[in-house]
Order: structure tokens, then sequence, then C-alpha cells
């Protein structure tokens, strides 16, 4: 009973377990190809990722409005020197 590498389709020797062609092992049976491909749900993978892009957008969202507000805390601080050289002038 001849069998075919699930990989690169090359005839598998039935007493070799690994294919000759390009080193994959050889499907004996349903049992490992159910093993050699585990099924995993593409759903959480695809919200993490919206979850990453979210968090980058908020970090990046803080940091502006940190610069803002030192930016701001700046201006108030050269006008009270103004204010204060005005004073004295
Ligand atoms: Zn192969």
């Amino acid at each position: 009973m001849a069998s075919f590498c699930t990989k690169c389709g090359a005839a598998l020797s039935p007493d070799k377990q690994i294919c000759t062609a390009c080193g994959a092992p050889a499907a004996a049976g349903s049992a490992v190809g159910v093993s050699a491909q585990p099924a995993l749900p593409p759903a959480p993978s695809g919200s993490s990722a919206v979850k990453i892009i979210v968090i980058v957008i908020a970090v990046i969202a803080d940091v502006k409005l940190c610069v803002a507000v030192s930016k701001a805390g700046r201006v108030r601080a050269v006008y009270r020197i103004a204010a204060r050289v005005a004073e004295k002038v």
C-alpha cells in the first residue's frame, strides 16, 4: 500500500516513517494528521491583534497628551516669569 508525503507529495516507503524527499514525518493514519495540524481558532488571535492596536493607539494618545500638558505648563511658567519682570520694571 503506497502512501505519499502530505507536504511534498513524494512517494513514501512503508518501512520509513520520515519522507526521504523533504524530511516531513510520514502520516500513518488519521491520528498523525490531526496531531500534525492543531486547530487554532482564528477569532481569538484576531481579537488580540485588535486589542494590541487599541493599546498602541491609547499609548500614543497618552504620550501626545502628556507632551501637550508639559508644553502648556512651560507656557504658563514663561507667563509667570514675564509677569514678575513686568512688575519689577
Ligand atoms: Zn515530503
